[in-house]
């Protein structure tokens, strides 16, 4: 196993950001790590990438513990892009991946992953004159650069545009490919459902859920979602009593939620029970179940509602 932890709990005072987290990361799998702002995912990544200790729990990285007398050679073998990588704007891209290639023994030449990034034409750029996207793209070669075994990504694609997180999710691709283990943050779900093998639904500090997206979404007990609002109160008991109805839950918003197999039979069902009880339809929509609507199910809530 390249990856594992056991039991984790990190306390801040009195917020308990971790709290009782177990993950193990295979050769060659990219792992995710979703949930909403503040549930404890960076803090899990700090633990594994020995910056943060924990205060119980047990962490293993390519079989060697934080903390025993291995930390450098852990260093050496893995690569860590953090949620804001501070590089100095006055090093060019070829001069920062120098210095971070002379943290390592061995490792790709600098040039080789400014190509890898998409960067040549801004090789001899100073960091400070580069787009958000593009130091992005130089952070994630920084933690290349030493060819790690396991890359930890922290939220690598929060704030680019479409075409920078497309690039960036090709390398990750490609690193797997080549049997590395990737960790990965992220609040977004077509991110964790395109990236990962696996993924940790984590909520207040814990794991959730676990399992491959098609896993996840299939738990739902139907591939289609239909969203409604209505001017009246409803029973839970009665949107799931209906015929091709799995699950139903209101949401935050005083929207309803339902799970569905039988589209058609759902919507004739549901509109003709409204009917009956004179409750005014005002809006209805329907769409594929996403990662997103995993979440909402195992907890009420939206993923962006943190
Ligand atoms: P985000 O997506 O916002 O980064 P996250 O899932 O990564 O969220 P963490 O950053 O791990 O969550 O935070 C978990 C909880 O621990 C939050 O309530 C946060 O405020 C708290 N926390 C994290 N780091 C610290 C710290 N250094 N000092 C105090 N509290 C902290």
């Amino acid at each position: 196993m390249a990856l594992r932890c056991q039991g984790l709990v990190k306390h801040y005072g009195d917020v308990k950001a971790v709290d009782g987290i177990d993950l193990h990361g295979r050769p060659g799998e990219c792992l995710g790590l979703l949930g909403p702002n503040g549930a404890g995912k960076t803090t899990t990544v700090e633990i594994l990438e020995g910056l943060t200790i924990p205060d119980a729990g047990q962490v293993e990285v390519l079989g060697l513990k934080w903390g025993t007398g291995h930390d450098r050679q852990i260093r050496e073998r893995i690569g860590v892009q953090l949620q804001e990588t501070r590089l100095s704007d006055k090093l060019t891209v070829r001069e920062t991946l120098r210095l971070f290639r002379s943290f390592y023994a061995s490792g790709r030449q600098p040039t080789d992953v400014i190509a890898m990034l998409g960067l040549q034409e801004k090789t001899d750029a100073r960091l400070g004159h580069l787009s958000g996207g593009q130091k992005q793209r130089v952070a994630l070669a920084c933690a290349l650069v030493g060819d790690p075994e396991i890359l930890f990504l922290d939220e690598p694609t929060t704030g680019l545009d479409p075409q920078a997180r497309l690039r960036i999710w090709e390398v990750v691709e490609t690193f797997r490919q080549g049997g590395g283990t990737a960790l990965l943050t992220t609040h977004y779900m077509d991110e964790a459902a395109r990236l990962c093998d696996r993924v940790a639904v984590i909520d207040h500090g814990r794991v959730i859920a676990l399992d491959t997206p098609a896993a996840l979404i299939a738990s739902l007990g139907g591939g289609q979602i239909l969203e409604f609002t209505v001017d009246a109160q409803l029973e839970t008991a009665m949107l799931e009593g209906l015929a091709g109805v799995t699950a139903a839950a209101l949401q935050g918003d005083g929207s309803w939620q339902l799970t569905i197999s039988e589209g058609p039979q759902a919507l004739s069902g549901l509109i003709a029970a409204l009917d009956s009880q004179s409750v005014q339809l005002e809006e209805l929509v329907t769409h594929q179940a996403t990662l997103e609507d995993v979440f909402i199910h195992l907890t009420g809530r939206n993923l962006r509602d943190g």
